[in-house]
């Protein structure tokens, strides 16, 4: 794990240097839902006339209705609105090999043991999100989905309204994201963020592990 200047440089008086919130994205980051993902746009470029490979390769982070949109710039909005529907109900129901990421319940047990307030800050809507953090098994105190929102990743508006329901300022706490239109969200909220998956971030974490060394450190520097 290396940290980044963002997080060494953070004040180490107690809990004024601790990250005092902690805002996860979910698919790719607190869940494994790669192959439901691939599935369901896979089969939505075939009804759709899309190219699927060129729809894998913007889809990741943004909220479904962006992907149309890119997918197929011809659609009117109500055509869009119906696409989107469309990928949707496949997403739903596609559960069947969707789990906890590496490091999920680890992460999850720290910040319930250290009391420290946590979200999940997702493109997914509120149906999906459940249907996906039920079939890994993870219960969540805060969730802010797609539909929650006006304005999608790479908006902050996700991660400031997770961070006002906890009462923690953005400044204070570190976002967990594997996408670059998740990262610019953490960070237009204001967050430090730690990037997965190689994406670029303030703090480059191989799994969700090294987020637990990450917040221990915190809480004992
Ligand atoms: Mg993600």
């Amino acid at each position: 794990m290396t940290l980044h200047p963002a997080v060494l440089d953070r004040p180490a008086d107690g809990t004024a240097g601790a990250f005092t919130g902690v805002l996860l994205d979910m698919d790719g980051t607190l869940v494994d839902s790669d192959a439901a993902v691939e599935r369901s746009w896979r089969s939505w470029a075939g009804r759709w006339g899309a190219d699927p490979d060129a729809v894998l390769a913007v889809m990741t982070g943004h909220p479904a209705e962006a992907t149309v949109r890119r997918a197929r710039p011809d659609l009117d909005d109500a055509m869009v609105a119906a696409a989107t529907r469309d990928h949707l109900e496949h997403e739903y129901a596609d559960l069947a090999d969707v789990v906890a990421a590496p490091g999920a319940r680890e992460l999850v047990e720290h910040l319930e043991a250290t009391f420290t307030p946590w979200a999940v800050v997702t493109s997914a809507d509120t149906r999906l999100a459940r249907a996906r953090l039920d079939a890994a098994g993870l219960e969540f105190p805060v969730l802010v989905p797609r539909d929650m929102v006006a304005a999608g990743k790479p908006d902050p508006e996700g991660y400031l309204t997770a961070a006002d329901l906890l009462g923690v300022r953005p400044v204070d706490c570190l976002v967990v994201e594997d996408s670059a239109v998740g990262v610019a969200a953490g960070r237009a909220a204001g967050a430090t963020v730690a990037g997965l998956r190689g994406v670029d971030a303030d703090v480059a974490v191989g799994s969700l592990h090294d987020v637990v060394g990450l917040m221990a450190q915190e809480v004992t520097a």
